[in-house]
Parts: structure tokens; sequence; C-alpha cells
């Protein structure tokens, strides 16, 4: 089995053999682009060595010297030859993209003797000496597990012994102790050396990057992302060009487009006289790309040809990492972009208007689950005139949150347990940093730019980020921070806006995002493909509204029980369910109807010819009555019967099994005024705003929870005789349709019996999911858990349709419903309607319209739209 490949060598080999940079690199290599040369060590052979029962590298030492011996010829220098030295980095590169999480080690091929040889062939000792400390440092790291931290320490320490600010302050002299010191740190921390023999350096480098991919934020980040823990990953082994090197030298990392905004244009950050991660570190705080325009004005178009030639070549938008050294631009990596979801739809807009992808293509870019990202939280404006701002700084990652402050990762998970809402604030993160941004509402940093590794995190999770704040200075170890010079104590509330970049004290009051242009038009291209409708569930003419807002084709669900839980209006209801007499409920339900007249009226005008269902009265009526002592006692005031007597008419009503009791047509075929009191309000509300606004109105009246053709048809009829009545006394005429939820396993069997009374089907899956399994949604929590665990049911059945079981009783009532009427309109109401992947399968079976809560509209409509590319 081959290993290891040359850059380019193999063109069959894609991301799951080379990993991502590896593929890339050897994408480059073809395209002729300034790519450092090397070769790249298969995922295959990581998967070789962590399988292994005893991790061994040997089976690959022969193919790497050999490669070695290529790349030397390549570049005609020679590993571990003082006089003529090769330098390699060795990196880490998964199949699919993990920033930050593994590592890489730089300057690889120094030692005692070469790193001499590489001063003399420079002429400069100190660039040769400051590259040798780096190694020992991220070689200790990396492969002796020794904590960066601990080698910081020693630089500022040094630094302060020297009295100097920069690193670049300190003299030779002064690097060759640091060197020194760093080779103590190996004995103390492990009793190790760091390795003189260049071949040992590259061999255990190569093992650590193995090694790494197990690492606990590796595994964190692939949790989090769901990417499979099996794949291993790729080592890249490339010869090192120096952005520290002197003169006009420097690294930096770049967007061909905004990763915030999604705007055009080349977005990032350099540093003159820099290496590999100083950037992305935050260490020292770098410059916007622009600058280069005006420092090195050739090499800055030189670049902004090469980032463009990329965007063009993969189609998307690029982040690249480049290093200049002395004058000549090398590029050192390009992926396609971490983004935040404002962006991405922003970006996949804009490349279908430049002609580089088609709106296909774009669609299936973007994921429903972003879409909540995009419809990220601002602060309100009032809000924010009279906050006041703590500190500024670089807005990373869109969003507002407000939160209590933390300094550790740890400290902050722990009170995220509590329940708190925290913001993780730092001098920077780094990637051993992550389960605590998991959990963290915002992230703010002192240090570090655009790109640091704060902000591509936070925008990888859409959660808001603030970075490079240089008006506060943290102090983690006495758990407090000086904003702008005001002290914050651990746990003290902060606002922060990250489209701004504004830090404000205190709690700010928020308002949901407005829709943005980009994911309206993505959008509208869904709805012009989808095929199947996304309609809205929403009662209260505020969710109404935004469900249309949000693009919704109509209501699926208006579920009417949720309008009788005003004080007054629960009084009412249980006037009604109380009574004794059919007259005492009648008087009562006459109160009612006035209040559901306009709760309709509200519903139509908005919804004006758009369809609109009504769901009639469905839960057991005890779920309106008093259960505690006072209340009871005070309602048997208010009706001027005793408490006694009170108590015995709510007893009477108590079921074992509520949610299959008494509920849902059962109450209409035992108490049929209240099915004819709530029809009259909407036919009667209906027809006063089809007069007032001139639009045809044709109200939909579903009745929940039919199991027996017979009860369709005896409610059916009940309607039916209510509706006619009273359009023959207005003298008016309306048409109007009357369907009936499928929820109980029986109606979908009889489906063909039930259709001959039904205008439309509803699933309501809720209680099919509840009914088909036996499961009752209210207690499932107490063992759900442990049947995702032993993986009993894979996924929990109320957020995602069961298909084989809950999906084949709907088959079975959608083809024996349509055998009975072909045109029957069938939709799905349940939590599953506005889940993606119940979406794909609903349209599979051939249901119309999803309707889902309005805030899972838009996400509805993306999925909608994806199922037809
Ligand atoms: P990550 O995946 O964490 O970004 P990389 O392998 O890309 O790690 O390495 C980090 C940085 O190290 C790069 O951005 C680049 O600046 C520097 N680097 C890596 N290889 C080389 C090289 N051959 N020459 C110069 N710099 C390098
Ligand atoms: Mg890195
Ligand atoms: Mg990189």
């Amino acid at each position: 089995m081959k290993y290891i490949y040359a850059f380019a060598e193999d063109q069959t080999l894609t991301n799951t053999e080379l990993g991502g940079k590896g593929a890339n690199l050897a994408e480059m290599t073809r395209l002729g682009l300034p790519v450092p040369a090397g070769f790249t060590i298969t995922t295959a052979a990581c998967r070789r060595y962590l399988n292994a029962d005893q991790p061994d590298g040997e089976f690959l030492e022969g193919e790497l010297m050999k490669a070695l011996q290529r790349l030397e010829a390549k570049t005609d220098r020679q590993f571990g030859n003082p006089d003529q030295p090769l330098l390699v980095s060795v990196r880490s590169g998964a199949p699919i993209s993990m920033p930050g999480m593994m590592d890489t080690i730089l300057n690889l091929g120094l030692n005692d003797q070469t790193v001499d040889g590489l001063a003399r062939k420079t002429h400069n000792p100190w660039f040769a000496y400051d590259c040798y400390r780096r190694l020992i440092q991220m070689f200790g790291d990396v492969v002796y597990g020794i904590e960066k931290s601990v080698f910081e320490a020693e630089l500022t320490a040094l630094k302060r012994e020297k009295q100097v600010e920069n690193d670049t302050d300190l003299s030779l002299a002064d690097l060759k102790q640091l060197i020194q010191r760093y080779q103590a740190l190996y004995q103390s921390a492990d009793n190790a050396q760091f390795p003189q023999s260049v071949t040992e350096q590259l061999n255990l480098a190569v093992e650590a990057v193995f090694k790494s991919w197990l690492n606990s934020r590796a595994k964190t980040y692939r949790r989090l992302h769901e990417i499979d823990a099996t794949m291993g990953t790729a080592v890249n082994i490339q010869q090192m060009v120096f952005g520290n090197y002197q003169g006009k030298s420097g690294t930096g990392v770049a967007f061909t487009r905004n990763p915030a905004t999604g705007e055009a244009g080349l977005f990032g950050e350099y540093l003159l006289n820099a290496q590999g991660e100083d950037v992305v570190a935050g260490i020292r705080t770098p410059d916007p790309i622009s600058t280069l325009s005006d420092q090195l004005p050739a090499i800055y178009e030189q670049f902004k040809g090469l980032a463009n030639q990329l965007e063009l070549h993969y189609k998307d938008m690029q982040d690249m990492e480049f290093t200049i050294e002395d004058g000549q631009l090398y590029v050192l990596q390009t992926r396609n972009g971490k983004r935040t979801p404002q962006a991405a739809f922003k970006i996949a807009v804009d490349l279908v208007t430049e002609g580089l992808i088609d709106r296909q293509t774009a669609i299936l870019r973007l994921k429903p689950a972003m879409i909540e990202g995009v419809l990220h939280p601002v602060f309100d404006p009032k809000a924010l005139e009279e906050a006041t701002m703590l500190v500024s700084g670089l807005p990373a990652s869109p969003g507002a949150a407000t939160g209590t402050i933390y300094f550790d990762a740890q400290q902050a998970q722990r009170a995220n347990e509590a329940g708190e809402s925290v913001i993780l604030v730092r001098q920077e993160t780094s990637p051993e940093d992550i389960d605590g941004m998991v959990v963290s509402q915002a992230i703010v940093t002192s240090r570090g730019g655009m790109t640091s590794h704060a902000a591509v995190v936070a925008r990888g999770m859409g959660c808001c980020c603030v970075v490079g704040c240089s008006q506060l200075s943290v102090d983690a170890e006495r758990k407090q921070a000086n904003f702008n010079g005001q002290i914050l104590k651990e746990g003290s509330t902060i606002s922060v806006d990250g489209h701004t970049g504004r830090i404000y004290q205190g709690a700010l009051k928020q308002q949901t995002g407005k829709q943005q242009t980009a994911l309206n038009t993505i959008l509208e291209w869904c709805d012009e493909i989808a095929p199947i409708d996304v309609w809205a569930n929403a009662e209260t003419p505020k969710e109404v509204a935004t469900a249309f807002e949000f693009g919704a084709k109509g209501l699926g669900l208006v579920r009417t029980e949720h309008m009788f839980f005003g004080p007054e209006r629960l009084f009412k209801m249980r006037e009604m369910i109380l009574a004794d007499e059919l007259s005492d409920r009648q008087v009562a339900l006459t109160a009612l109807k006035e209040l559901q007249l306009a709760d309709f009226k509200a519903i139509f005008e908005l919804a004006q010819e758009r369809p609109c269902t009504i769901r009639l009265l469905d839960p057991p009526l005890h779920e309106f009555l008093p259960h505690e002592e006072a209340d009871q006692i005070a309602l048997a005031k208010d009706l001027q019967i005793s408490t006694d007597e009170i108590k015995r008419r709510i007893a009477a009503k108590v079921e074992v099994n509520p949610m299959l009791g008494h509920r849902g047509s059962r109450l209409a075929v035992t108490y049929p005024e209240i099915y004819q009191m709530q029809t009259l309000a909407i036919m009667e509300s209906a027809l006063a705003v089809q007069l007032k606004q001139g639009h045809a109105i044709t109200p939909k009246i579903m009745l929940p929870l039919i199991g027996t053709s017979n009860e369709m048809d005896l409610l059916r009829q009940l309607l039916v005789d209510t509706i006619d009545e009273f359009l023959e006394e207005q003298g008016q005429e309306m048409d109007y349709h009357i369907g009936t939820m499928i929820e109980v396993p029986r109606a979908c069997l009889v489906a063909d019996q039930i259709a001959v009374s039904a205008d439309f089907f509803s699933f309501g899956t809720n209680d099919l999911t509840q009914m088909a399994f036996g499961f009752s949604r209210d207690d499932i929590g107490h063992f759900i858990g442990v049947y995702e665990e032993q993986q009993i049911i894979t996924k929990d059945p109320f957020q995602t349709i069961d298909q084989d079981g809950v999906g084949a009783l709907m088959q079975i009532a959608i083809e024996r419903g349509r055998r009975t009427k072909p045109e029957l309109s069938i939709g799905v109401c349940g939590e599953v309607g506005g889940d993606p992947d119940s979406i794909a399968f609903c349209q599979s079976l051939g249901v119309d319209y999803v309707s889902c809560s309005p805030y899972r509209v838009p996400s509805a409509r993306l999925a909608a739209g994806q199922v037809a590319v």
C-alpha cells in the first residue's frame, strides 16, 4: 500500500485520502500557484497507525525517507545538512476541515548544527535562532504535551529581565539563552530532550499529528459538527518559507469575501516579520489586508489576482493562508471559508448573480439550520441609545447577547450548567477553550483580529463575538477585567453587540432580527421550485402576522383552545364546562362566541385569501378547570354554588387517561353546542371580513381526533346544518371546507371511509406518533434518553418523523383517502412539519403542504426547495 504522494502526484485522490489541506495544496500546485513543495501522508496511514494495538510508525519510515529524498532533490537542499538545510512544516489536515483543532509544527529540521548553517546561509543569525526557538516550543507542545503557556511564560520572563517589549527586541544572545531554557523545560516537564536527530524529529512529529486526531478538542469539534470520527487525519510535509525572515517578509490570512457579512472584496489580516500562527493566535494585533497595498503594492496585487483565481476555480468564497518571504509570495492553504449564516446567504446569492454557480447549487449550499442564525437578534434601538458603552472592538460575528461574564472556559461551563446565560471574556481564546465557547451566548476578547481563533470559531457556531477590544484588559487569575477603567468581577452582567462590536454594561432589551434580503431571495427561489408548500401553525394575530411575514402560504392549524386561556375567557369557559343544564351552558357559550368572533375576524383579515384551517376545541375539558383549592373556592363564589358542589362537578370531569379520554370530536358528540358555537363564529366572522375586504374566503374547519367514519359523518352533518341555516338567515353564500385531523391510527386504516365526509386531511403527527408508539409525549422524557443511548430509537420521533411506523400509517391513509377522493388535499401540522428531513419524506408520500410554527417557516421553505434539487 502506498501511503505518501507528492503534491499533485495523483489527480484521482481527494479529501478522503489527502485531507482537505493536502487536496487543496495539490490542486493549487496543479494550477501553477506559488506553493512550497511537499508531500502528503494519507489518512489511511493515520488509521493504520491509530488502529494498531501498539501504535508504531515504523511501517511508514521507509516510504517517508524516500519521499523526503525526492523533496530534497526538488528543493536542492538536504534534511539535516548544515550547509544546505532543508526545513519543513508538518501539518495536520483532516478530510473535513477542523480549523485549529489539530496540530502543526514549523521549522522542523533545525538542530544545534543546522541552525548555524541556516544562520550562515541567510547571513541572518537572529532569524535562524528565532526559527529554532519556535521549533523547540511547538515540538514540545505537540510531541511532549508541554503547554504553550509554559513556554510563553519563559519568554515573557526573559523579556522582563531584558527590559524589552517585543520578541523582536531580544538580542541574538537572548535567543540562545531562551533556547537553553526551553530545552530545560523538556527536562523538568517530561524528563525528555529535544531530539537532535532530524529524522527522529520527523518521525515523532508525524506520529504526534496522527495522535492529535484523538485529542479532546478535536473530539469535541467532531461531535459538535457531526463529523465521522473514524476518518483520521492526513499529514502534510512541506518545505518551509519564512515570513519572519527579513525586510519584505510576513504572513497573513485572507478571505475572498467578508466572512461575517458576505460583502464582496478581499478581507483579511497580516503581520510583517511574523511566522505561522502569529496572526491567528492573537498574540499581536495584525493589520488589515488593505494596508498591504501601501506597504507592498506589487505583492498585494499579485495576491489579489491569486485570490480571485482561486475563487473562480473553487466557485466559492476562499479562506487563504499566505506567507511572503523576502518579497516572494507563497500560498500555503486555501479552503472554502467558514462564514456566518448571514454571510452564507449573501455569498450564495452573489455567486449566482456573478454567474459562478446556478440557483440550485446555491440552494443546496445552505442549511435550514442556518436560518435561525440569520434571524439573529439585535438590541432594541431605544435601549441602545440609553445604554452605557464600556468598550468596543471588532464585530467578528453578529448577534446580540446579554449574560454574566466568566474569564475561563471551565467557569463558563459550570455557570452554564447552573442555568446562567454566559459570556466568555478572555484575552484571546485558543482551541483548549472550545468547551467553554460552545456554551457561551457571546465571546469577547481583548486581543486578536477578525481572523483570530475566537472569531473563526464563533462564526462557525453562529455565536455573537467581539474581538480585539483594546480598552479591555482581562485578569483571569483575579477573576476580573478592566473595561476602560471600570473593574467588573466574574458574574457581572454585560451586553454584547456582535453587529457593531460594542460592549455595554448590564442587560439590554432585544428585538428579533429583521429579515435579510439575501435570505428572502433564496427563499423565493425555493418557493418557485418547491414541490410541497409551507403553511404555519398560529393563532394569535401576532403569530399569524409573523407567519405571513416569513412566507407561510396559509394557516394549517389554528388551535382554538389557546384562545380560551385569558382570565375573562377562562371564567366563561369554566362556566360553560361546569354548567349542569344545557340552558346554562348556552348562556356561557353565547358570551364565548362573541370573543371567538373577534379572534377569527383578526385572523381572516390578516390571511386575506390565504387558506385558514381552524381546528375546533380539542383538549380534555378538565384542562380548563381550577385544581387549586383557593381557585375552586373563588370559582364557586362566582358561580354562586357551594364549594362542595364545585368540587363534585370538577371531580366528575377527572379522567384516568385524559389524552385518550373525552376530548377532540368526542366532546362534540356529547356537547354538540360547543362545535356549533365555534362553527357559527367562524362563518360569521369570515362573512363579515369577506364583505368588508372583498376577498373571497373559504374557511377550512377541522375536526380533531376522528377515529371512525360514523363520527365524521355525524359531525359533518351537524356542521353543515349549522352553516346552512346561518347562511340562509343571512341570505348569503360562502364556500367552506370541512376536514379532519388524521391522528388516531384507526383513522389511517379507514381513511377511505372517512374521506367520504372529509374535504381535506391534515396529519396531526404528534398524536399519531403518541398513539402509534403508545408513548405518552408528556412522560417519554423519563426514558427516551436511554432508548437513544441504546439505539432502540435513533431519533426522537416527536421531532423527526418515524418513517417506518408512523410514516407507513400515513402512506396507507393517503393512499386510501385518495382512493375515495383523488383530489383530497393533505397536509401535516405536527411538530415534524418544520423538520427538514421529515419535509422531504412527507413530500415523497404525496403530502401537499407542511404546517409548522411561524419561526420555522423560513427553514421549512428552504428544506422544501431543497427537495426539488
Ligand atoms: P491549521 O490547520 O491550524 O491552520 P496549518 O497547517 O495551516 O495549521 O499551519 C498553520 C500556519 O503555519 C499556516 O497558516 C502557515 O502560516 C504556517 N505554515 C505551515 N506550513 C508552512 C510552511 N511550509 N512555510 C511557512 N509557513 C508555514
Ligand atoms: Mg492552526
Ligand atoms: Mg491553516
